[in-house]
């Protein structure tokens, strides 16, 4: 997935991208569409239904990747190379058969799009993968949607959902596009980015007041 060169504007390219997570999520027995407005890169919407389920869970990924500046870059960025630790601290080349089983956190992948955002893309493939192993049963329905334009500010995503009012209607959205923690641990945030959910306002006098008749119930931001 990481070979496939998958700039906004890259139309060949970006289509192949899509038809891959397709096919991958096909494979895991999810009924599969692409989805296209006029002019737009596909959307991928992998679902599966569970029957009897009440819930319907709903992830987000994007498969385009920001625009690349080949003179930043020490490799191809479209050549995938594994390093036992960070660049920064000097990683070596390294092969995935000598990762160790219990994981090396700290191991990376550098490629485009290797963390934002095609790494959520093959968590949520091994998270099925993972849970079909353990024989652990899914609960709720599942919408997987993958979009391929979002670093170019999704110029068609609202024509997509106007085109199917309900397509992406969920219980419960994930959106899978944000950084680790610098802890280095996972983390979950309450609210999309960017996307401000309440807003507050607060008065107070422009002068000042003395207490008694004239102060007393005064609004004061404290
Ligand atoms: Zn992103």
């Amino acid at each position: 997935m990481l070979s496939l060169p998958n700039g906004t504007a890259d139309e060949p390219n970006i289509r192949r991208n899509a038809e891959l997570i397709a096919a991958m999520f096909r494979r895991r027995g999810l009924t599969v569409r692409l989805i296209e407005a006029e002019g737009s890169p596909p959307a991928v919407l992998a679902e599966q239904s569970v029957p009897g389920a009440k819930t319907t869970i709903a992830l987000y990924a994007h498969y385009d990747g920001q625009p690349v500046s080949r003179e930043n870059w020490t490799h191809d960025p479209w050549q995938p190379i594994l390093l036992n630790a960070s660049m920064e601290n000097r990683g070596q080349p390294a092969t995935l058969e000598a990762l160790p089983a219990t994981g090396d956190g700290e191991w990376r992948i550098y490629a485009r799009s290797a963390s934002d955002d095609k790494a959520p893309i093959m968590a949520m493939a091994a998270a099925l993968d993972a849970l079909r192993a353990a024989g652990i049963p899914a609960a709720a329905n599942l919408k997987l949607f993958f979009e391929g334009e979002e670093e170019a500010g999704s110029p068609h995503l609202a024509r997509i959902l106007a085109a199917e009012p309900g397509l992406l209607r969920a219980d419960l959205w994930l959106l899978c596009d944000g950084p680790v923690h610098s802890t280095r641990r996972p983390q979950v945030f309450f609210g999309p980015a960017a996307s401000p959910v309440s807003s507050s306002r607060s008065t107070a006098p422009c002068g000042p007041f003395t207490a008694g008749t004239t102060g007393t119930g005064r609004p004061t931001p404290l």
